[in-house]
């Protein structure tokens, strides 16, 4: 496990722009709407500042002990931290003092901690309800059946702010099958209240199909910093 250079990472970046650029000409999107969250697991905190460098703001992390760590070394920067990993309840009040946006949130009694636990000082906390659109047992995710009720109540919680919808679908080299998983996001979230802006959807194997569907929030790991170092969920 090597760190990124510098120069390797500016090549990745621009690459990845070029990417982001072909497939919203390709599916007639505007480029603009389809932000870059750069999933920084596993990758250091200078790695995060040469990112930095570049022009990347919103950077994701799964671990919260891990995160806690480079946000402390990297506070003067004005950064934008997304939670994306699994949630487990006694985590919550450290990660709503600490993130502006979760995305894995799939329950009822996570949201409602979070709520409760993020202190008034901070702007309402930046919320995406995971969704399992991939049907699979072990899955996070709140199934497509069982959203609506969550979303109604999370829309009800007062230091949440409901954002949109998340989805991590089963792996897939099959650009069709890529289409159809996010398809059934995007009509999860066409069958919510108006007002939610972002799909997070697509990752550094499938951002092409995420952006056809409508993504409008590409989270990539392995594309900008390379291959992780370890095996990460
Ligand atoms: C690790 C991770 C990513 C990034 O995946 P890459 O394939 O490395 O781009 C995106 N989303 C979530 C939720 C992740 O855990």
């Amino acid at each position: 496990m090597r760190p990124m250079d510098a120069k390797t990472l500016q090549h990745n970046y621009a690459r990845l722009l070029e990417r982001v650029r072909l497939a919203a000409e390709k599916y007639q999107r505007q480029p603009e709407r389809v932000r870059i969250l750069a999933v920084s697991k596993t990758r250091s905190a200078e790695e995060i500042r040469e990112a930095a460098v570049l022009g990347l703001r919103a950077f994701g992390e799964n671990y919260l002990q891990e995160a806690r760590e480079k946000m402390e070394v990297l506070r003067e920067l004005d950064l934008e931290w997304h939670f994306i990993g699994p949630i487990q309840s006694n985590k919550t009040r450290a990660i709503a003092e600490t993130f502006d946006w979760v995305h894995s949130v799939d329950r009822e009694k996570v949201a409602r901690r979070l709520s409760e636990q993020r202190p008034p000082a901070m702007p309402p906390l930046q919320v995406c309800l995971q969704v399992n659109v991939s049907g699979e047992a072990t899955k996070a995710g709140v199934s497509p059946e069982a959203l609506p009720e969550l979303a109604r109540i999370v829309a009800t919680l007062p230091r949440l702010q409901l954002r949109g919808l998340m989805a991590i679908p089963a792996a897939s080299d099959d650009v069709n099958a890529q289409r159809r998983a996010f398809a059934t996001l995007r009509h999860c979230l066409e069958g919510l209240p108006s007002g939610l802006d972002t799909l997070s959807m697509g990752m550094s194997g499938d951002l092409e199909a995420a952006i056809a569907e409508g993504s409008t929030l590409v989270r990539i790991g392995t594309d900008l910093f390379g291959p992780r170092p370890r095996p990460a969920n």
